[in-house]
């Protein structure tokens, strides 16, 4: 929940953005570009340069920052500041390559254990009409499995780091609508530039992406070092 001062920091932000074209991002300084942008790692080395996969440090609120994409409809989303200033590159980077709002905004960023509670809720609800509809008898830690595929328990969502987006990919999140996502040229975008930013992509043990839209910031010690200047103009 937004207090009344960080509504009026975001509609002014969002005033200044409309009227500069520049990304929102409110905790004071410019957001980095594509081109001085470098990841800044966070976990523990052996931990980074993958997705974030055995600590989720709940993020502290002095790391917290609301942004937003370019030019997004979807308004301000809370996020780790290293985050935030990966993901504001990112965006600029896709933007450029021709890559349109809102595809690749923000739905869903930081959530707190009580925002996810009736996320994972409703999946287990899902998961045992489903079993019921086929007329399955499943035991209820097979219902826990199977909703374990596609959202987190409270407290084992990484979403609660704030390192961690869902991103628009234009379709609703279903898995009937992910290996459509794949085919989007965001989606490819995204796979072929998001680890020079430090995100990772949701893949199940076997190597296969399993949610399109959900990347995690855990870059790598050292960072990779930012793309080579443009070449001199003739
Ligand atoms: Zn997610």
């Amino acid at each position: 929940m937004l207090g009344a001062a960080a509504v009026l920091l975001a509609l002014r932000a969002r005033r200044a953005s409309a009227a500069t074209g520049t990304s929102p991002r409110l905790t004071g300084g410019s957001p980095p570009t594509p081109s001085n942008f470098v990841p800044v790692p966070w976990n523990k080395p052996k931990l980074a340069g993958k997705r974030i996969l055995t600590e989720f440090p709940l993020l502290k609120p002095a790391d917290k920052v609301m942004v937003q994409a370019p030019g997004s409809p979807a308004g301000l989303k809370p996020l780790h500041r290293l985050a935030a200033d990966a993901y504001l590159a990112m965006v600029a980077a896709a933007r450029a390559d021709g890559i349109p709002s809102p595809m690749l905004d923000i739905n869903s960023g930081f959530r707190t254990d009580a925002e996810q509670r009736p996320i994972w809720e409703r999946r287990l609800n899902m998961e045992r009409a489903r079993a019921q509809e086929r007329g399955e008898r499943v035991s209820e830690s097979e219902i826990v499995l199977r909703a374990r595929q596609m959202v987190a328990p409270p407290e084992t969502s990484n979403h609660r780091t704030g390192f961690t987006v869902d991103l628009n990919l234009g379709r609703s999140y279903a898995e009937k609508q992910v290996p459509l996502m794949m085919q989007e040229p965001a989606w490819q975008w995204l796979d072929k530039n998001a680890l020079r930013f430090g995100f990772y992509p949701y893949k199940n043990r076997y190597g296969e992406v399993v949610e399109p839209w959900h990347w995690e910031y855990n870059p790598a010690y050292p960072p990779p070092p930012p793309p080579p200047p443009p070449p001199p103009g003739k």
